[in-house]
């Protein structure tokens, strides 16, 4: 008899099924995976709300973490039957330029979801799914599931914080505290940098310092450029990471950036404008403005031995767990101004 398995199924904008969908066997090089959590991220609630166009019937979700069920035939792969891991790495072809040098979410052969019976997608939202071994990355067994489903949205701020270079001592200052920016925050924090934090909403500024955060600056009230020059010793920051795609957000982090300092467009604008930035600044400062879509396998594997090892905690970053029966009720709560992820739990 055919395994079954819940699936919380996207039908049209506003619209969630649970069906019940046979569960997938693994295919050569493939694991099973029994999955436990999935963090609702903007992808998510875009494609609920209707603002992204993809294919429907759709499963969706791509923070996800779960156990090890089953090992498909000729899988190269230390992993093992029981073992926790943390699902999201892109797909990749691994033969492309982009993926030989190490970039795999720039692969030129992303391949194509999913599909199970008339349902397509990444299947994040369901009991099960399958994934290639090498992007199921090893979690630690004792931490919550909800907490280990954020290692794909670390793996994203990891590959930005490593662009940017953070060296020890540095002040950065980070644009906007919800989940993306205060991952920011947290893996700055640990990089050795000061992290400031510039948010127009009290209680996250509140939240912010809480959370680790140095200090706090409100653009909203105060001029930005002589508040980080007030809080580092007359100088302005050595790096600007804007975790909020708006135009406001991108004037301030050039004002606030230093000589040779770094900008990063962390997060995508909706809608994008143009950047309004006087080439002779880039010319004169030396200043590098560098951005961030994704992670490659080494970011992922990084976020996991991160959140694993006890060195970034997303504990507080889970704002509601959902069961998957309530993906409906948990997608809309997303969609709304929450601060931090909601979580289904399966
Ligand atoms: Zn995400
Ligand atoms: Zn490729």
């Amino acid at each position: 008899m055919i395994k079954k398995m819940k699936a919380a199924v996207i039908t049209a904008p506003f619209q969630v099924e649970i069906r019940e969908l046979p569960v997938p066997e693994p295919g050569p090089g493939e694991v099973l995976v029994r999955q436990h959590a999935v963090a609702l991220c903007t992808l998510e609630q875009r494609i609920f709300t209707g603002i992204k166009k993809f294919p429907a019937p759709g499963c969706w979700g791509h923070e996800v973490s779960g156990v090890i069920e089953k090992i498909g035939p000729d899988c190269q792969t230390d992993l093992q039957v029981g073992d926790h891991v943390a699902l999201g790495a892109p797909t990749f072809c691994g033969e492309c330029v982009y993926c030989s040098r190490g970039l795999e979410e720039h692969c030129v052969r992303k391949g194509s979801f999913r599909k199970i019976e008339d349902v397509v997608g990444l299947f994040g939202m369901a009991e099960y799914a399958i994934v290639e071994s090498k992007r199921a990355f090893k979690t630690a067994n004792d931490l919550p599931f909800a907490q280990t489903a954020l290692t794909e949205p670390l793996a994203c701020v990891l590959q930005g914080i490593k662009k940017i270079g953070l060296k020890l001592g540095e002040t950065v200052v980070v644009i906007g505290a919800g989940t993306m920016g205060m991952l920011n925050v947290l893996a700055a924090k640990s990089c050795g940098a000061r992290v400031i934090v510039s948010e127009l909403d009290e209680a996250r500024r509140k939240k912010a310092l809480a959370m680790g955060a140095d200090a706090v600056i409100d653009p909203g009230s105060q001029d930005v450029e002589s508040s980080i020059r007030e809080l580092n010793g007359g100088r302005k920051a050595d790096a600007v990471i804007i975790a909020i795609g708006n135009k406001h957000a991108n004037a301030d982090a050039i004002k606030m950036v230093d000589i040779c300092g770094r900008v990063l467009y962390f997060a995508s604008a909706h809608p994008s404008e143009p950047l309004d930035v006087d080439p002779n600044f880039i010319h004169d400062t030396g200043v590098v403005l560098t951005g961030v879509k994704g992670k490659n396998l080494r970011d992922m594997w990084d976020a996991a031995a991160l959140i694993s090892g006890g060195v970034i905690s997303t504990a507080e970053l889970i704002e509601e767990i959902y069961p998957l029966e309530k993906a409906k009720e948990a997608l809309e709560k997303a969609s709304s101004s929450t601060n931090f992820r909601i979580v289904l739990s399966m």
